[in-house]
């Protein structure tokens, strides 16, 4: 929907990603008459405190989306979105298609492989579960509903990290739940790696920074990362 000269601006972000976090604290704070809205998916139960105002749930496909963008009259949109949310991403062009806002993608990079990365890189989940070797101990650095895809590999012990504690037992048969954020430094993440006497880490190539630590710890321990691509 065309906005009207000077009305003002009303900013949807499409988020659930640290970049989208820190657009709504620059948004805020550099124009302070617009209504700046996060859309979050729902998934995280205590998800951290966001500048500006926030939703929260599904739309209801791209009608949805698009329902909300006229109800709200939404002047911007800006899929700040996880790399590998497709589902959002492909609604948000459709919907922006529909109602004539203008849409701003902000996906991130995928990170390049430095001097040092042992990478195994694999293209999918299944590929992934495959590449892993009988006894190895593993960080599985993935969101809880890909958990279940590993269950067959009673052979190698997993370690799971988890924002929020699962609703149900986790389906793995041999493994360590921990509670809590991914570290922010590598120091913190070397920490856990040892701790834990990991072998390999199953990761997906998020880009960004917020995940990279682990990534970073790998390369100073030696380790191989089972990278999963875009
Ligand atoms: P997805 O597969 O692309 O989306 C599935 C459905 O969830 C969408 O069709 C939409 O429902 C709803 N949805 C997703 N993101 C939304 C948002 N920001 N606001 C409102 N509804 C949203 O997404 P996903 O992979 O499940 O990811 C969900 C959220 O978690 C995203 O916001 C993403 O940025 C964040 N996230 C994802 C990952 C990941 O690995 N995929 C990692 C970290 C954070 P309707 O069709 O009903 O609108």
């Amino acid at each position: 929907m065309p906005s009207e000269p000077n009305a003002p601006q009303t900013i949807l972000i499409l988020g659930g990603t640290s970049e989208a976090a820190e657009l709504a604290r620059d948004l805020v704070a550099r124009h302070p008459d617009a209504r700046v809205i996060t859309s979050l998916a729902g998934r995280t139960r205590e998800p951290a405190t966001l500048a500006g105002e926030v939703r929260s749930g599904g739309f209801g496909g791209v009608e949805g989306l698009a329902n909300f963008i006229r109800a709200e009259r939404v002047t911007r949109m800006v899929d700040a979105t996880h790399p590998f949310a497709r589902q959002i991403s492909a609604n948000a062009i459709k919907a922006a298609k529909i109602t004539g806002v203008p849409l701003d993608i902000r996906t991130r990079m995928p990170w390049a492989k430095k001097p040092g990365d042992i990478w195994i890189e694999v293209q999918g989940l299944k590929a992934a579960r495959e590449a892993l070797p009988t006894g190895a101990r593993v960080l599985l650095a993935l969101g809880s509903q890909h958990i279940g895809l590993f269950a067959s590999r009673e052979d190698v012990h997993f370690i799971v990290r988890m924002i929020d504690p699962p609703e149900h037992p986790l389906e793995l048969p041999d493994h360590a739940l921990i509670l809590g954020r991914p570290g922010d430094t590598a120091a913190v993440e070397t920490m856990l790696l040892i701790a834990h006497s990991i072998t390999h880490i199953v990761c997906r190539n998020s880009g960004g920074k917020a995940a990279y630590a682990k990534i970073e710890a790998a390369r100073q321990l030696g380790l191989p990362v089972i990278m999963v691509g875009r």
